[in-house]
């Protein structure tokens, strides 16, 4: 009998396991199946969709009785190889960060100590102050800044625009809502190129989405700070109240950088807010290549990025960085009794995360971003984005150089653009024929890119976010394209024989 047991009643339960030696060969067994796949990360189809008998596993009704150690074991190996396909090196979908093994070790050791970092004097939280500062650091912040580890840029995007919204009113706006303001409806302002998350933290905020103003672009697809520059006087003038710029570094469709240097300068003029969307792109500052473009980054109110994208760490992992500590935490800064800090013991660790941002109960993320920034240094992480920013240029002179490929969008950083072309065909038919390529990369598992609209007209877009990624995958995706454009083109007649997906398209 366990001698923690009372002898008086009948043994206590427990979810440990009744054989520890067991669990520990198991552990082992499941950890030599995860580097057997990592290891095997090139191999295979990029992305493979779970099968329908694995489907069905998940498609049953709770249980009553658990089915126990070994069924549970074998539910996990099975499930390994079904990924998004992002861990393979012919990834090129959206922006999805590969992940690395080392971060395996970070997560083994989270769920170990199983940490809670809402607050309180405890190790985790000493990792997450490093990460903090290590951020004011990278982007150049000062010691007043603050910031926040968050589960990706959409969060870190709410934190941000909360802040600069509830400043607006002297924080009064946090007791009495927006409903009865003196200011008039506040608007703000970003690129038509901006990621979706801004429209949608202006939703959740209570501003509604029609007051985010976007902006047209130039050629290169960044912001025309001209058009701005009028769309703020004109606002002004119809007795809106602006009070926020959003800058991209780093646009989800084609890379594009804003001038964010001017946006700064904007900012600073009007008395605007400037909030920069660096999800990916930000941290484009560890490489010199990129560093130039990016120098208004440290002239930000606040930073949004993410670690989950071009610094490899699984997901999730992003951040908030905010200029002044002292608006972030007088934004979010709400402490109960129950909560209440202390200069000792358990209790003490002040300032506590949950006075940065809206959850209180919050997991170890920092530990799988110190230890990739910590065993591989801004260098080489820095050399990686510098690699794929290249693999890209390379992938432009392929498309260049093809007799039925055409770059749509100029090359920003590491997404590339393009479009199979079809002479004699319809451009609607041309759309249907890159959406159909895109589509079969993906099911024969040879690569897996996604499509966006460029100029209103469909694009195969390749991103690079990938240490794994080489420039043989890049011979190999043009390869592959043209064979599958042919194929569609000449040997099905494919779009005469589909005219009802074309009608579902257009
Ligand atoms: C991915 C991305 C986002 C959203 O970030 P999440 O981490 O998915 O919440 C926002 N902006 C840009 C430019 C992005 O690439």
């Amino acid at each position: 009998m366990n001698p923690s047991q009372h002898s008086s009643v009948p043994p206590e339960q427990t979810l440990d396991p009744g054989d520890w030696n067991a669990f520990r060969a198991q552990a082992h067994r499941l950890l030599d199946a995860a580097v057997d796949r990592m290891e095997g990360y090139r191999e295979g189809p990029v992305w493979t969709p779970l099968p329908l008998g694995l489907q069905a596993d998940y498609q049953v009704p709770l249980r009553s009785k658990g089915m126990g150690p070994e069924a549970i074991e074998r539910h996990l190996t099975a499930l390994l190889p079904y990924g998004v396909g992002n861990t393979h090196p012919r990834f090129f979908g959206w922006v999805h960060g590969s992940g690395t093994p080392g971060n395996l070790l970070a997560d083994i050791t989270a769920a170990t100590m199983n940490a809670n970092l809402g607050g309180r004097d405890h190790g985790a939280m000493y990792v997450e102050k490093q990460v903090v500062n290590w951020c004011r650091e990278i982007f150049q912040f000062p010691e007043t800044s603050s910031g926040l580890i968050v589960s990706g840029t959409s969060i870190a995007t709410i934190v941000a625009l909360k802040t600069a919204r509830d400043r607006c009113f002297d924080f009064s706006s946090r007791k009495t809502g927006l409903q009865k303001t003196a200011l008039g409806q506040l608007v703000g302002y970003t690129s038509a190129q901006t990621h979706s998350c801004v429209a949608r933290a202006f939703d959740i905020l209570g501003l509604g989405s029609d007051a985010l103003r976007k902006i047209a672009v130039n050629e290169h697809f960044e912001i025309d700070t001209y058009a701005l520059q009028t769309a703020i006087t004109e606002d002004r003038a119809a007795g809106f109240t602006p009070f926020v710029i959003v800058g991209t570094a780093g646009a989800v469709n084609v890379g594009a950088i804003d001038d964010l240097e001017t946006l700064a300068d904007i900012a600073q003029a009007e008395k605007l807010w400037l909030h920069i969307d660096g999800a990916f792109g930000a941290l484009g500052v560890l490489c010199e290549q990129l560093r130039p473009r990016l120098t208004g980054i440290k002239r930000a109110d606040s930073l949004a990025f993410d670690f989950h994208k071009w610094l490899h760490v699984n997901y999730d992992a992003g951040f908030i960085l905010m200029r002044s500590e002292e608006l972030h935490r007088r934004t979010f800064s709400e402490r109960p009794e129950y909560l209440k800090g202390a200069e000792r013991g358990l209790a003490a660790g002040n300032p506590w995360p949950v006075e940065y941002g809206p959850e209180l109960s919050r997991g170890f993320r920092a530990l799988k971003v110190w230890t990739q920034l910590a065993e591989h240094g801004t260098d080489k992480l820095g050399a990686l984005i510098a690699q794929n920013c290249a693999q890209a240029a390379y992938l432009k002179t392929l498309v260049d150089d093809h007799p039925h490929m055409d770059m749509v969008a100029p090359v920003a950083m590491n997404i590339c653009c393009l479009r199979y072309r079809a002479p004699g065909q319809d451009e609607l038919e041309v759309d249907r024929l890159n959406d159909e390529i895109v589509v079969q990369l993906q099911v024969q598992g040879l690569a897996a890119p996604s499509t966006t609209l460029v100029n209103g007209r469909n694009a195969i877009r390749v991103n690079i976010t990938n240490h794994r990624t080489t420039r043989a995958d890049m011979d190999m995706l043009i390869l592959e394209i043209d064979r599958i454009g042919q194929e569609l083109m000449i040997a099905t007649n494919w779009i005469k024989n589909n005219p009802k997906s074309l009608a579902d398209k257009h």
